[in-house]
């Protein structure tokens, strides 16, 4: 049910990117999650090879597409939408050599999930950074497993009820501690990559010409209200654009965050709009009583 991670084969993201969606892609993708989702004793090693030496033909990936899981739907859908929203260099869902997509990723590559950012594995490792989070998020111990991509021997134990809870309930987590993550200086870090790449949109106000925005939330306690949008330059903050955000909790931000990135990266605050909207009726300024 929870595939283990094969850790060794990261590091040739971009090697398959760019290019048009093709079809032998999507089907290793799902193949992959097939795997995953069906109790098979090939896992592992073998894996690579096997995807290795057989010639990946279309029909492959046909024979199964009634097993597939609503994971996989998901993330052949957002496969398709990145796909056909840009044909640059941004694509890394589909892995390569045979590797397969870490729970991490895959979240975060959902559509609507564009505001996290992954969360360094080594971080969720570290029990003391997860401090007090087991007392808030249900099934813990299985959600942690499912982010990290550890194989649990009880997942086929569990209804499918039992796994959508579970799902969400890493979803939960992860949110809990993306927003911790991202108050230190290497989640910081990676915020600004997205930040510098407009990952967060940019401001709807006219006067503030583009600037571009930080996710906040506005509370620190989960479930009391979505994720906006805060703009630097005119110190205010907004929904976001899309509705797959817009329902996302606000607590996975939280109310600090957008502040001590500019606080820590000084040079990114704008200059304060040099311009105000002033109403006018036939060319007049309207009169204030
Ligand atoms: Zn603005």
């Amino acid at each position: 049910m929870y595939s283990h991670r094969d850790r060794g084969g990261g590091s040739s993201k971009s090697e398959l990117v760019g290019g048009p969606f093709d079809r032998k892609r999507l089907n290793d993708v799902l193949d992959k999650h097939l795997e995953k989702s069906s109790p098979s004793t090939s896992r592992g090693f073998n894996r690579k090879d096997k995807e290795r030496s057989s010639v990946p033909s279309t029909s492959t990936g046909k024979s199964q597409l009634d097993h597939r899981d609503s994971r996989s739907l998901l993330l052949m859908l957002s496969l398709i939408a990145e796909e056909s929203e840009t044909d640059s260099e941004e694509s890394d869902v589909s892995g390569s050599d045979g590797d397969d997509t870490s729970w991490i990723s895959w979240f975060c590559n959902l559509r609507g999930n564009e505001l996290f950012c992954e969360v360094d594995d080594d971080y969720i490792q570290d029990d003391f950074n997860l401090c007090g989070l087991s007392s808030q998020v249900p099934y813990y111990d299985y959600a942690l497993d499912l982010i990290l991509d550890v194989e649990s021997s009880h997942g086929d134990m569990f209804t499918e009820e039992q796994n959508e809870l579970v799902e969400s309930a890493a979803e939960m987590l992860y949110g809990l501690i993306h927003v911790r993550y991202i108050l230190t200086s290497k989640g910081m870090s990676a915020m600004l990559e997205k930040y510098k790449n407009y990952d967060f949109g940019r401001c709807p106000r006219a006067f503030c010409c583009g600037q571009h925005c930080l996710p906040v939330g506005q509370s620190d306690i989960p479930r009391s209200s979505t994720v906006k949008v805060y703009c630097p330059k005119c110190e205010d903050i907004y929904y976001p654009r899309s509705k797959y955000q817009g329902n996302i909790d606000g607590a996975y931000f939280g109310t600090t965050f957008p502040h001590l990135f500019l606080m820590t990266y000084g040079h990114l605050m704008p200059q304060k709009p040099a311009q105000n909207y002033i109403p006018r009726v036939f060319g007049f300024k309207i009169h204030k009583p």
